[in-house]
Formats: structure tokens, C-alpha cells, sequence
């Protein structure tokens, strides 16, 4: 087991709305301009500058990354990453997610962020199914931490007790 790289990661049930880091992640849509889940409440908190924000961005592919402020959010930055909608595993999908991930660490380098939070992308409304979007996320995490030294912490936010204790079963197998 690599400790020094398991004490870079955290696994937690929490609103992501509420998480004091650097930057949070958002699984938005390809418009940017606010959805339902996640992404719902992360507009609800941030307020009405965040959409004013994200209208000028013109949207983002799936797969890809943006950042913008994070306004009332006790984060100071958002980036916003669309995940794949899950349509049976042949259109791209694993490798869709898993470049969220990869673009979102990407930003957070970019825009210095030490501390970052992520949701469970896809496994919402997008309909990914959690094990192996949690194998995809704890995955991407491990290859990017083997090779950066700009994040302290990467928080994996778990609505939800079923994807808490999905996290905490794949970390092990992945982290140890
Ligand atoms: P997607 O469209 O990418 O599937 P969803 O928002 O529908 O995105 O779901 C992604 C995950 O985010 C789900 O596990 C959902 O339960 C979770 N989620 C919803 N609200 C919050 C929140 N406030 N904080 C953290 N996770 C949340």
C-alpha cells in the first residue's frame, strides 16, 4: 500500500455544496447553464452569478473541462466537467469518464487548486453504473497523484450511503 497516496484521497457522505476546498467539481450538462442533481444544487448555492458566468463559457463537450468563480460557495472555484450519459458501454463511455477526470485535474492544476472535491459523475441521472464509474474515478485519481504534487487532497463526495460504501470497497482494492 502506498500511505502516502491513500492520505492524499478522502471518502465522505456530505453535501458537496458545503465542502471547503480549493475547487469543487461539477457533473454539469453540455449547455453549462444548470441541470437537476448535482449540478442543481451547486447553481442553487453558488447563486445567480455562477449561470451569468457559465453563459459566457458557450458550453463544453462531453468528456471535457471548464472552470469559473465559485461566488457563494464556500469553494472558490467550479469546474465544470460533463460526464457521459451511460447508453450500454459501446459509445465511448469508460473512456469518456474517465477523461473527465483526467480534464478536471487538468483545470485544477491550471487554476492552482491544492484541495478538490468531486461528486460521483454520471452515476446520477446519467445512469453510469457505480462500480465501475467508481473503478474509473479512483483509477484516473491514482495515475494523476503518482505524478502531481500540487494536490494535497482530492475529496470524493457520496450522496448517499450506497455510494459511500461503494467508494470505501473499490479504494481498497485500488489504494491497497
Ligand atoms: P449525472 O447527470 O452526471 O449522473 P447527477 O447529479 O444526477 O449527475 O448525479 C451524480 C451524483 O451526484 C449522484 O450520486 C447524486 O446522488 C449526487 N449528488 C446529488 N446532489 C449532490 C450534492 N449536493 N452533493 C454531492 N453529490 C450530490
Amino acid at each position: 500500500m502506498d500511505k502516502a497516496l491513500k492520505d492524499r484521497i478522502e471518502i465522505l457522505e456530505a453535501d458537496i455544496t458545503k465542502m471547503e476546498v480549493d475547487a469543487i467539481v461539477n457533473a454539469a450538462n453540455t449547455s453549462l447553464l444548470g441541470g437537476g442533481g448535482v449540478d442543481g444544487a451547486i447553481h442553487r448555492a453558488a447563486g445567480s452569478e455562477l449561470l451569468a458566468e457559465t453563459r459566457t463559457i458557450g458550453g463544453c463537450p462531453t468528456g471535457e473541462a471548464r472552470f469559473s468563480k465559485g461566488y457563494r460557495l464556500p469553494a472558490k472555484w467550479v469546474i465544470h466537467t460533463v460526464g457521459p450519459i451511460w447508453s450500454g458501454g459501446n459509445r465511448d463511455e469508460d473512456r469518456l469518464l474517465a477523461s473527465c477526470y483526467k480534464n478536471s485535474f487538468k483545470a485544477a492544476a491550471e487554476i492552482g487548486a491544492a484541495t478538490l472535491a468531486f461528486p460521483s459523475i454520471s452515476t446520477g441521472a446519467y445512469r453510469f453504473p457505480l462500480e465501475r464509474a467508481v473503478n474509473i474515478a479512483l483509477t484516473e485519481t491514482k495515475s494523476f497523484l503518482q505524478t502531481d504534487e500540487s494536490i494535497n487532497k482530492v475529496f470524493f463526495v457520496c450522496f448517499g450511503s450506497e455510494v459511500y460504501e461503494k467508494y470505501q470497497e473499490v479504494s481498497k482494492e485500488v489504494f491497497e
